[in-house]
Order: structure tokens, then sequence, then C-alpha cells
């Protein structure tokens, strides 16, 4: 007992610290996670919970996969930073690996995700000058409400949520938004003659996973492409087999003209993220007009190598079109006013939470945690649900149970 009570402490302690010492920019979950192993954490009370957050699907190959720590660990011991002033003997393999395994020319590697929307903003503006030849600074980039792209000046000055916008401005120009699904409106939008590119997640996830109609992005692709309007999409959270298929615009046969990818391409042990695009727009960007000291390091090269051969040889993308059926079945099958709806795809899934006697989705995850999953709401009433991708049929059935349970505990 003194143990346990000492261990609490420990808790209540770092949580304090975090909140003394760090700014206030997140507010997290209750939950001190000391240790992951595939689909689960563990807390420093020694407590399991299923991880159906997944670090916001960037730990689609599961916690601490042994593969991508390896290669991390083994780079670390040799080379970790060159820098892009010299060449190093991991970018080139690296660069010819990521190009070919999602069939385009180049690749231009970052960290973040929110610093490969930028790169690929910089070089669809590019592209727009030197090929489409706009008048200078005339370029517009077309977004859609209720995206996230991250939380950089030009990225919030997108953003249709006040929370990331209000006291931000004065706002990056040459960007407009349009309605997210609405294929009338893009349409509408594209008949400005100096749009450039029509930047889009193929889900929106942070939105509260948004799936747009089937043909949605198809048709904005034929669009864009007809208007002579790149297609740029953010598969940075939907991105590396969270939906199913290795990108999500896979789903409608779609192949962006820019892609964006962040957060799974390192398993969530490194920051590695990357825009891919063919020759004719890759080009575009010179030596000296863009870079990153950290981008394309020996570290990340061989890390992002390992974490997409994990997807590829385990077959995760297969495995999130099964096991998302199962789950999202097994939630449809609860009766509980409480569940307004449950959507999604692949494992990239959310309830929305009918808040009877003002129990919100914070409430419902805070429930969820003492039953033993992690879960986060995004906004007031949706809970993304999106565990490791390397989940299996008797866990994800466990853990649709303990959802249910937790459910039918608030309904009592
Ligand atoms: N784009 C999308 C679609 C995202 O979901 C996110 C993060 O959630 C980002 C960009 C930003 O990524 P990062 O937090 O690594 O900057």
């Amino acid at each position: 007992m003194v143990t346990l009570a000492v261990r609490k402490n420990r808790a209540g302690r770092l949580i304090e610290m975090e909140q003394q010492y760090g700014a206030h920019n997140y507010h997290p979950l209750p939950v001190v996670i000391e240790r992951g192993e595939g689909v689960y954490v563990w807390d420093v009370e020694g407590k399991q919970y299923f991880d159906f957050l997944s670090a916001y699907s960037a730990v689609n190959q599961g916690h601490c996969h042994p593969k991508i720590v390896d290669a991390l660990i083994e780079q670390a011991k040799k080379l970790t930073l060159t820098s892009r002033a010299f060449y190093n003997d991991a970018l080139g393999e690296y660069e010819q690996f990521i190009a070919s395994f999602f069939g385009y020319d180049k690749v231009l590697p970052m960290n973040t995700g929110a610093e490969a929307v930028e790169t690929a903003l910089k070089l669809c503006r590019k592209w727009a000058y030197l090929i489409k030849k706009l008048p200078e600074n005339k370029a517009k980039i077309i977004a859609c409400e209720g995206n996230f792209h991250g939380r950089t000046i030009t990225v919030v000055s997108m953003s249709s949520d006040p929370d990331a916008r209000k006291d931000y401005g004065p706002y990056t120009p040459g960007i407009e938004l349009i309605p997210y699904n609405n294929i009338e409106a893009l349409r509408e939008a594209l008949k400005d003659p100096n749009v450039a590119g029509f930047l889009v997640e193929p889900i929106q996830g942070e939105a509260g996973v948004v799936v747009p109609d089937e043909g949605y992005l198809n048709e904005a692709a034929k669009l864009c492409k007809k208007n002579n309007v790149l297609f740029i999409a953010d598969e940075v959270q939907t991105g590396i087999g969270r939906t199913g298929t290795l990108v999500a615009c896979e789903h409608e046969n779609v192949r962006p003209d820019v892609l964006i990818l962040g957060k799974a391409l390192s398993g969530g042990v490194y920051p590695i993220s990357a825009v891919l695009a063919d020759d004719e727009i890759m080009l575009c960007i010179k030596s000296g007009e863009h870079g990153s000291t950290f981008g394309g390091n020996p570290i990340a090269a061989k890390v992002a190598i390992a974490a997409l051969e994990v997807i590829r040889d385990e077959s995760l993308a297969e495995n999130a079109v099964e096991m998302g059926e199962i789950f999202r079945n097994e939630l449809r099958s609860i009766d509980s006013q409480r569940i307004e709806e449950i959507r999604g795809k692949g494992l990239l899934n959310a309830i929305v939470i009918n808040p009877i006697n003002g129990v919100t989705a914070w409430d419902v995850c805070i429930a969820l945690k003492e039953n033993g999953i992690l879960a986060k709401p995004t906004h007031d009433h949706i809970i993304r649900l999106a565990p490791p991708l390397v989940i299996n049929k008797n866990q994800i059935l466990e853990a649709a149970h303990i959802i249910k349970k937790t459910i039918e505990e608030l309904d009592k």
C-alpha cells in the first residue's frame, strides 16, 4: 500500500512539474505514461492501457517496434547528423526507397508535419510562378474549412478554428477557404485563374474523422487537373496504412500531384516528414531556396526505411481494413442514446457523443481511461479511436467490449 501511495504521488508530481515549467499549450488526460509496447502503454503506477490515440496516428507500427528502434540505435552509434552541407551514406538510399515506395520521382525530407505542409505550399507557389506562369505574388491556395494542417503562422492562417487562429494575426494572404466535401464550391473557386493549388486532407482527422462522400476526392483531383492546379494531399494523419491503404487517396484512385507525409513515417520514434512530387514540380525549388538542418538526417533516413518496411512486411494496411470493419460493427451494436454516430475508415474512427446529462466526450475519455483505454476528444463531442495498426482480433474485440461496458456504466 505504501509503495502504491508513493507511486501515485510520483504521477501527481510529474503532472505538477509539467504544469509549472511547461507552457500550457496542451490539456492532457491525467495519465502519466512510462512505457509502451505494441498496442499497449503502461502508466507510472504500472497500469496497462490500450493506446487508442497512437500519438495522433504516429505510432501506426505499434509502440517501440523493435525493427524501427534497432534502426535508430544502430545509426545513432555511427552517424547522426551531417546537415545537408555534405552528402552522407544514408540519405540517397532513403530517397530512392521512399520515392519508389510511393511512386514519385523525388522526395523533399523535413521533420514535422507542419513543416512538410509549409514545404508543399512553397513548392506549389514556386511551381505556379515558374511553370504555370502566374503573375508575381498572385498565387492562391484553396484549402478547406475544418482543416488541420499544423500550427505555423501560414498554416493557422488557413484554419477555420478560432482556437488555432485567434490573436495570431496578421495572417498569410493568398489563401481561400471553401467548405469541405463540396465539389461545387471547389468548381467555383477554381474559376479564379490565379489558383495554384488545392490543399486537402482525404479524411479530416482533427475535425473529428470527417469522411467525405465517395467520389469527392476523385472529382476534386480531376477538376484540379482540368484547371492546371496542383492537387496537394495532406496525408500526415491518414497516410502510412492508417485508413486501410498506403495513403488514403488510393481509396479513390487519386495520385496527388504533391503528397505530404509525417507522423507514422517514423513509427513514432523520431520526427520525420516528407513531401513527394514528380520532377516537373519538385525541381522548381533550387539549391539554397528551401531546407532544414535536420531534414533527411542519417537517423531519419534509416528509421523511415524501417518504418515503411514494417508497414509493408506486416501487412498493416490490410490489417487496418479488417480490424476497422470488426471494430465499427462492434461499436454500432452498442445500444445507447449517448452514441450519436460511429464513423471512419480502416483504423481511423470516431464516436460522436450525444452529451446526455452534460456528460461530454472528455468525461467519456476519463471513464475509458479508468477502464483501460486511452483516447482523446477532438472538439467537444467527438472521440477519435485510432489504435496502432498491429492490433489483433482478440485485442480489438476486447477494446470494443471495454468501450461498450464504459458506455453502459455511464448510462446507468
Ligand atoms: N497535417 C495533418 C493532417 C495533421 O493531422 C497534423 C497533426 O496532427 C499535421 C499536419 C501537423 O503535424 P505536426 O504536429 O507533426 O506538425
